[in-house]
């Protein structure tokens, strides 16, 4: 019989395990940059003040974005194959031809030659219910044909930019994974890293992690793509949310209350946080705190008192609601 038979769920798993590595490498890359050329006026690198350094430092990341575009094509492959797998993991083997042994024994799947990455969306497209649109199997051929060209000459003859290898990343997961939260997923994967070894909730967290990339996070993610990737318009008020904001307190990351916003109003009465995926009741009443312009107030288990959600105060006379 045949063994090793992959299902869906492990092939998606490991799609988006590799996304989220190419993803975290293209923000490191500028987030170590910012550190030491801060952004001025223009936060773009390429435009600011810094933009010869920045073309200089991303001129020696060459060679890194060569393996992060291999590693955005095993992600697209992978999810491909999670798609066709999931009508039949043995359509995977239509290209294959198999030599079979009189002699009975067991097939391991994993040696059996799978469809090639060539034919992978015309496969989708005629085996899965769900096709992929035209931009997607574009880009996935441009990806592939540049891993080729890396592959068999080291190079891949052009240059690549960070911003425009996010923004393909971008596209990528609104066309393969719609039906999940994109931040919900960065934070669950980033728990799943080498990294997370060191991630003991004291010193360093995953919600951590991610918090620190967040203002990155968001000015990658362009105001057409944003709606599509978090199903809010990027103009829109986003809050505090007490429990995310608790996880990513720790002794190597300080909450910024401006940039640590990933909740929003869905209603008047209940905010949505993009990063656990959880609702939260709310009341509408104004901050007690002086300067505070928030009316968005509800009890924080962590701090055991009510804490208003736009800059994280303490609500003082108020016990919990
Ligand atoms: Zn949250
Ligand atoms: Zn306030």
């Amino acid at each position: 019989m045949i063994v090793n038979v992959p299902t869906p769920q492990a092939l998606n798993d490991v799609a988006l395990r590799l996304y989220f590595s190419a993803w975290s490498s293209l923000i490191y890359i500028r987030a170590h940059f910012d550190e030491t050329f801060p952004p001025g006026e223009d936060p773009r690198p390429e435009k600011g003040d810094w933009a010869e350094e920045w073309s200089e430092y991303i001129q020696g990341y060459q060679p890194e974005f060569q393996a992060v575009c291999s590693v955005i094509q095993q992600s697209n492959e992978l999810a491909l194959k999670a798609r066709i797998c999931g009508v039949s993991p043995y359509l995977l083997l239509l290209n294959s031809n198999p030599k079979f042994s009189a002699i009975p024994g067991d097939i391991d799947f994993s040696e059996l030659r799978t469809i090639d990455a060539s034919d992978l969306p015309a496969s989708v497209n005629s085996l899965c219910n769900k096709a992929l649109s035209d931009d997607y199997v574009r880009t996935y051929n441009e990806i592939r044909s540049l891993r080729n060209k890396i592959a068999h000459l080291g190079h891949a003859g052009s240059n690549f930019e960070p911003d425009k290898l996010l923004e393909i990343l971008v596209d990528q997961y609104i066309e393969l994974w719609s039906d999940r939260a994109w931040l919900t997923d960065r934070v669950n994967f980033a728990s799943r890293t080498g990294l997370a070894f060191f991630q003991d909730g004291k010193y360093t967290s995953a919600a951590a992690e991610v918090m620190y990339e967040l203002p990155l996070i968001l000015s990658a993610v362009k105001k057409s793509a944003f709606k599509k990737l978090f199903g809010i318009e990027k103009t829109t008020r986003r809050y505090l949310c007490h429990a995310c904001v608790a996880d990513a307190s720790v002794r190597y990351h300080e909450v910024d209350p401006v940039r640590c916003r990933t909740a929003y109003l869905k209603d008047k009465s209940t905010l949505h946080c993009l990063m656990c995926s959880a609702d939260y009741p709310v009341v509408r009443e104004a901050c007690g705190t002086d300067k505070c312009k928030g009316n968005v107030i509800s009890r924080s288990e962590h701090a055991e008192c009510d804490v208003c959600h736009s800059r994280g105060s303490e609500q003082s006379g108020r016990g919990g609601s």
